[in-house]
C-alpha cells in the first residue's frame, strides 16, 4: 500500500490507555490505513519519530471556541497543544438556535462568552456548520447546544420559569439541535439566564434530547457557597430525571473554607455510577479559573438579558442595592478575594491600562471600594470585562486530575497569539493546558502515567461523545494525531505573559493533512464539524 504519510519509529499511544508500542502508522484518504511494521512502504511524505510519541489528537472536552476560528482560523493556541477537535456550545452558551431574536440578538445575549469579530449569519446548528466550515478552520469541532441560548430563543430571559408553552418550545429547540448534531445540552448554572433555571426545567429539556444516542446533559453547575457536594447531587438528578448520561464540567473547589474536600464531590459521581448512570467530569490543571467578570454580580441585577442590566447599573438606587448585597460576597457568600481577581480584557482602549491588574489595586488607583471599582467596570465596558480568579489549589488540581472519571476539558479557545486577541490577557489555559499536563504532572512529577493522561485526553472525552472513529489510534479511524516529545513537551503561557505556544509538539494532523509540521502551522484549514453519532 503507498501512503499519504508514513509516521515511523514512534512510540504508539493508542488513546485506549494502553502502554505504548513502538509501530508504525500509515494514513491515506484521511483515513490511519495501517499500524504495524511498515518499513519500506510507499509513501509521499514519511515523518521519523525516533524518540517520540505517536498520540490520537487531543480532543477538547471543555471549549468555548464556538466562533473564535472564524477570526482565528488556524487555531494556534490549541494546534500548537495538540488539540484536533474542541468541543464547543458549553456552560449554556452556543451559537445556535437563534429564535425569536434573530441571529444578531442571539449573539448580543451571548454576550462575552462567545465574543468575536464575526457576523452571525446563521440561525441554527447546521447553518452555524456551513459558516465555519466554508470558512476554512483548522481544527475540528464538536458542538453542545446551550441552554442559555434555547431560552433567549425561546423568549425567556427573566429570573423565571417558563410557561408550559415556552417550555414546549424549548424542549423543540433542544431536540431540533440534537437532530441536527449536537452532541447534548449544556447549562451554566451561574450565568444568566441559564442561572435562572429550576431543576425540574433542565430535566425535562434532558428528557426532551434523551431518544438521541448518546446525548447527554454537560452542566457548569451551580457552585454556590455551600453547594459543592449540592451541585454534583442537582446534575445527578437531572440525569436520571432525564434519561441522559451526565458530564459535569471543570469540576474544582473555589471556596477556601472547603479546599480538600474533593472527595465528597467524587463520591457523587461514584454513587451515580454505582447506581447505573453514567456520570463522569472534566478539569483543567490551573489553580485559577476566569469568566465574565458580571458572573460574581448579584442575580437580580442581571436579570432580562445584558441591555437590562446595563440599566439597573446605570440607576443609583439600583447601583446602591448591588453594593450593599455585595458586602456578604458572591455567589451566596463566598468572600471576595480582591488582590487574587485580575482583569483579563476590556472592550474599550480607555481601560486597557486594567488589563493585567487586579480589582484591588484598580480600586485603589481610583480611590474607591473594590465593590464600587468592578460595578464601575461593567458599566463603563458595557458587561466587555473579563477577570481570571486564583481561587483553587494545586493538591486539589491533582486530587481531580487523578480522580478515574475525570477527562481534561481546558475551558480556554482557540486562538491566535497574533490575533485578535493578543491585546487580551486570557488564562494561559488557552495555549497550554495540554502540555502542562504531560510535561509538569506526567514527567516531572509522575501525578498520571503516560497512557492515562493520553485517554484522559483523546478515548475518554471520545467515549462520552459517542465519536465512532476518532480518539484512538486505530485502523479504519479519522487521522487525527500528534507526534510530540515527551522529553521537552511543556507550556509556556503564564498569567502574566499568556500568549505563548506550547513547544515538544512536532506534527499534528487533522482528517490527515498536517496542521502542524516540524513545530511550524502549516495554515491548513481541514477541520470539520462533527455531528454526533458521525
Ligand atoms: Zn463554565
Amino acid at each position: 500500500m503507498a501512503f499519504e504519510t508514513l509516521i515511523t519509529g514512534g512510540e504508539i499511544v493508542d488513546g485506549s490507555g494502553s502502554k505504548g508500542r513502538p509501530v508504525d502508522v500509515g494514513i491515506l484518504d484521511g483515513r490511519i490505513a495501517a499500524i504495524g511494521t511498515l518499513d519500506g512502504a510507499e509513501s509521499a511524505n514519511t515523518i521519523d519519530a525516533s524518540g517520540q510519541v505517536v498520540a490520537p489528537g487531543f480532543i477538547d472536552m471543555h471549549s468555548h471556541s464556538d466562533v473564535n476560528l472564524l477570526d482565528d482560523p488556524g487555531g494556534e493556541s490549541k494546534a500548537f497543544q495538540g488539540v484536533t477537535t474542541e468541543v464547543t456550545g458549553n456552560c449554556s452558551f452556543s451559537p445556535f438556535p437563534a429564535g425569536k431574536l434573530g441571529a444578531g440578538g442571539l449573539r448580543d445575549a451571548m454576550g462575552t462568552i462567545l465574543r468575536s469579530q464575526a457576523e452571525w449569519t446563521w440561525s441554527s446548528l447546521d447553518g452555524w456548520a456551513e459558516a465555519t466550515e466554508s470558512a476554512g478552520v483548522s481544527l475540528n469541532l464538536a458542538p453542545l447546544v446551550g441552554h442559555g441560548a434555547i431560552r433567549v430563543a425561546a423568549g425567556v430571559n427573566e429570573n423565571r420559569p417558563p410557561t408550559p408553552d415556552e417550555l414546549v418550545e424549548m424542549r423543540r429547540l433542544a431536540a431540533e439541535s440534537v437532530e441536527q448534531g449536537a452532541f447534548g445540552m449544556s447549562t451554566g448554572l451561574t450565568l444568566a439566564p441559564s442561572m435562572y433555571a429550576e431543576t425540574d426545567e433542565i430535566a425535562s429539556l434532558a428528557e426532551a434530547i434523551s431518544p438521541y444516542e448518546h446525548a447527554f446533559y454537560a452542566t457548569h453547575a451551580r457552585v454556590w457557597a455551600g453547594w459543592h457536594v449540592r451541585a454534583l447531587e442537582e446534575a445527578a438528578k437531572i440525569g436520571r430525571k432525564g434519561g441522559v448520561p451526565v458530564q459535569f464540567s471543570h469540576i474544582a473547589i473555589g471556596d477556601s473554607r472547603i479546599f480538600g474536600r474533593g472527595e465528597e464531590m467524587v463520591a457523587v459521581i461514584d454513587r451515580a455510577r454505582a447506581e447505573g448512570m453514567d456520570m463522569t467530569c472534566d478539569m483543567y490543571p490551573y489553580t485559577a479559573g476566569a469568566s465574565g467578570l458580571n458572573q460574581s454580580l448579584p442575580s437580580w441585577i442581571q436579570e432580562g438579558g445584558i441591555d437590562a442590566m446595563l440599566a439597573r447599573l446605570r440607576s443609583p438606587t439600583d447601583r446602591q442595592r448591588a453594593f450593599d448585597d455585595m458586602a456578604e460576597g458572591h455567589f451566596g457568600g463566598l468572600p471576595w478575594t480582591w488582590d487574587k481577581m485580575f482583569i483579563t480584557y476590556v472592550g474599550s482602549d480607555a481601560n486597557r491600562g486594567v488589563v493585567g491588574r487586579s480589582l484591588e489595586a484598580i480600586a485603589e488607583d481610583r480611590g474607591v471600594d473594590p465593590r464600587e471599582a468592578m460595578l464601575a467596570l461593567i458599566d463603563e465596558e458595557s458587561n466587555n470585562v473579563g477577570v481570571v480568579g486564583h481561587n483553587r489549589i494545586e493538591s486539589d488540581v491533582r486530587f481531580f486530575m487523578q480522580y478515574e472519571h475525570a477527562m481534561i476539558g481546558s475551558d480556554g479557545r482557540a486562538i491566535s497569539p497574533d490575533g485578535w486577541w493578543a491585546t487580551d490577557k486570557p488564562h494561559p489555559r488557552f495555549y497550554g493546558c495540554y502540555p502542562r499536563i504531560l510535561g509538569r504532572y506526567v514527567r516531572d512529577d509522575g501525578v498520571l502515567p503516560l497512557e492515562t493522561a493520553i485517554y484522559k485526553m483523546s478515548g475518554f472525552p471520545a467515549k462520552r461523545l459517542g465519536l465512532k472513529d476518532r480518539g484512538l489510534i486505530k485502523e479504519g479511524f479519522a487521522a487525527d494525531l500528534l507526534v510530540f516529545d515527551p522529553d521537552t513537551i511543556i507550556d509556556h503561557a503564564d498569567f502574566d505573559e499568556p500568549h505563548q505556544l506550547s513547544t515538544g509538539v512536532s506534527h499534528v494532523y487533522v482528517n490527515g493533512q498536517a496542521i502542524i509540521s516540524d513545530g511550524t502551522h502549516t495554515g491548513a484549514r481541514p477541520g470539520r464539524v462533527l455531528r454526533r453519532g458521525g
